[in-house]
């Protein structure tokens, strides 16, 4: 039986699934293959376009199917546990999922769009070092179901169902919160498919941002296949100070995902992030080397004053040390904005996030449902 990871009761969650996924689980109850397709297009539109949270809202569903699919199947949110709002408008969510674990989901309102920041892994395993959720151990994956049901649990919660979609207040999706991505490529993939679904969430893929710290050989293979905007934690221009800072740089150096920019399908600029730390990655000779590093790139970088967390090994750099290394970046040609920190009030701004998860926890579980997933690209050791 499909998507049935996590729910703790067995039964199938069914956010998450594609059409066919959706198909394949109503032919299991004995639909015709003709009907199953039918009904599966309508509750593909239930659950994505209209945000339905319950098979009671699905009305356009026959009664008898809508028991059936509340007999045998989930398809509600995950509980909020907490909620903060930051003075600057940012919010941020702790969803607890249906094994317990949790994770945090980050809203950032600006003039003429709102992001939603979301995570990708309970924990992570790649222990950057300016980064708090880097000190969490990685519990496990998340599921394409987990991953959507935070942008339907915010949509819940901002009112944004079933109005149009221009008029909607969530507009964009940057996949940058806790976890890398592109080391659970196979359920981050499945879920911006059908974020990017015109009949599903409807997020134009140019709305859409993926950050990666590095895992080099899916770079390319996700801008095929999703082609959305692209964003590289960078933080350092020298491979012995990145390793220590971005550790999966030993496996693939600074040069190597360069390359894997160059490369990139997309004709977008890609992005470069680079936390400013007094004293460690922001001098001059720094700046200089990241234009020579980035040269025939469309890039912009983005520098992101350091946001502090209990405990944190790094200062900001100074308000001076940043306007100098972004004039030398700019100067270059290359947009070089100074993010101003968001929702760091609340523990909610880039590099951040930590759930109360910092206890021992298992290591990776993958995702029960792993079966009726397309293949995994070739796993990779990190
Ligand atoms: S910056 Fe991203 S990849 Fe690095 S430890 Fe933090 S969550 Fe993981």
């Amino acid at each position: 039986m499909p998507r049935s990871a996590e729910t703790g009761k067995g039964k199938p969650y069914l956010v998450g699934m594609s059409r066919a996924e959706l198909a394949h689980w109503l032919e299991m109850l004995g639909e015709s293959p003709q009907a199953a397709w039918l009904r599966a297009r309508q509750l593909f539109h239930w659950l994505y376009a209209r945000g339905a949270s319950t098979p009671a809202a699905m009305t356009s569903l026959p009664k008898d199917l809508r028991r059936v699919i509340e007999e045998n199947a989930d398809v509600a949110r995950p509980g909020i546990v907490a909620e903060q709002t930051a003075a600057d408008g940012t919010r941020k969510w702790l969803l607890r999922l249906r094994d317990g674990k949790e994770v945090e989901t980050v809203f950032i309102p600006e003039d003429d769009r709102a992001a939603l920041c979301v995570s990708t892994q309970v924990g992570c395993s790649l222990s950057c070092k300016f980064c708090h959720t880097g000190t969490m151990r990685l519990a496990r994956n998340l599921t394409a179901g987990e991953i959507l049901a935070q942008i339907l649990v915010v949509r819940d919660v901002l009112g944004d169902w079933p109005s149009p979609r221009e008029g909607r207040r969530l507009t964009n999706v940057v996949i940058m919160g806790m976890g890398e991505p592109l080391l659970n490529y196979r359920e981050v993939a499945a879920a911006f498919r059908i974020v990017i679904d015109g009949e599903g969430i409807g997020i134009s893929r140019r709305r859409i941002t993926l950050s990666t710290s590095g895992v080099v050989p899916r770079i390319e293979p996700w801008g095929r296949e999703l082609g959305t905007g692209l964003a590289i934690s960078l933080h350092a221009v020298r491979d012995d100070l990145r390793d220590e800072l971005v550790p999966i740089n030993r496996k693939w150096p600074i040069a190597e995902l360069l390359d894997a920019c160059r490369r990139y399908p997309v004709r977008r600029p890609v992005t470069f992030e680079y936390v400013m730390l007094r004293g460690v990655n922001d001098s001059d000779a720094d700046a200089r080397e990241l234009v020579r590093l980035l040269r025939g790139l469309a890039a912009k970088v983005n520098l992101i004053p350091f946001n502090s967390w209990p405990g944190a090994p790094f200062r900001c750099s100074t308000p001076e040390r940043i306007r100098s290394f972004a004039s030398i970046v700019e100067a270059a040609g290359y947009p070089s904005p100074v993010r101003s920190p968001r929702g760091r009030d609340i523990l909610a701004a880039c590099g951040q996030l930590k759930t109360a998860l910092a206890r021992p926890v298992p290591t990776a579980v993958p995702p029960a449902d792993a079966a009726v997933r397309e293949p995994s690209p070739a796993p990779l050791s990190v």
